[in-house]
């Protein structure tokens, strides 16, 4: 998968180059290219912002550079702008990211980008939640490394990003690794035990509570899939109806 990014921080996303994400960049499962807007501007003093028309408070990014890197680096896909004022990113809209062969991402800053590059390039705005940040680096690097998880390769192979908390309808439930004591604290005794079936049915359970405590919404939405219970799983979920 492609994807691109338009910046006035091109160094801010260095972080993208480590660990599971660096790898897959370096495998060429991902091809990641940042633009520099600045590098576009046609301004003696290299800015891209100027005042709001109507007045108001702070900076707006200009049309021009963010045009002209666009254009010029030859992007295309889905064009994506960060926004607080966007769609909420969810698991959803990343895995339908994940399956477009490229997409480009516009990071704003200041007071955000004149509307018309939005118009001109049909942008889709999306949020990372309801608060604001200083500019879109950050939030598009989140995006980017959601994206990223449901891309083949990307993960380990025996890593299923479906296993994972919310995606599987639940919350994980805890996890534990050597030593299996450490300044009196013990890992749980089942799962010392090697019963496979007994370690599943005790994650689930821990599931469960932890969701129904911490995520009453999504506990909901999880009784009311259709699901085929032993009876053992059935006792267990009505502990916690
Ligand atoms: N004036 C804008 C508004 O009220 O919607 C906020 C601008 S914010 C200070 C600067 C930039 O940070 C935005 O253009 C956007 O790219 C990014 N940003 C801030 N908060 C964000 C969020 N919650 N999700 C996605 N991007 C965000």
């Amino acid at each position: 998968m492609k994807i691109n990014i338009l910046t006035i921080f091109p160094d801010m996303f260095a972080p993208l180059r480590q660990s599971m994400l660096g790898r897959a960049i370096d495998n060429g499962i991902i091809e990641l290219s940042v633009t520099d807007i600045r590098e576009y501007t046609r301004d003696k003093h290299n800015r891209v912002d100027d005042t709001p028309y109507g007045g108001g408070a702070g900076m707006v990014m200009q049309v021009q550079p963010i045009l002209d890197a666009y254009r010029s680096s030859g992007y295309g896909g889905e064009f994506i702008y960060m926004s607080p004022r966007g769609e909420m990113l969810s698991g959803e809209l990343a895995k339908e990211l994940s399956e477009q062969p490229e997409i480009t991402i516009l990071c704003g800053h200041y007071e955000g980008v004149d509307q018309r590059v939005l118009d001109l390039l049909g942008a889709r705005e999306v949020s990372i939640g309801d608060y604001v940040l200083t500019g879109g680096e950050l939030p598009a690097m989140v995006l980017v490394d959601t994206v990223a998880r449901f891309i083949e390769g990307v993960l380990a192979g025996e890593e299923s990003v479906m296993d994972e908390s919310v995606y599987s309808g639940l919350l994980e439930y805890p996890q534990y690794s050597k030593p299996r004591e450490i300044e009196g604290a013990e890992v749980p005794e089942i799962l010392l035990s090697g019963n496979h079936g007994e370690i599943d049915l005790w994650r689930w359970e821990q599931s469960l509570a932890l969701t129904k405590e911490r995520r009453p919404d999504m506990f909901e939405a999880y009784l009311k899939r259709p699901m085929k219970l032993s009876k053992r799983e059935k006792a267990i979920l009505d502990k916690y109806r």
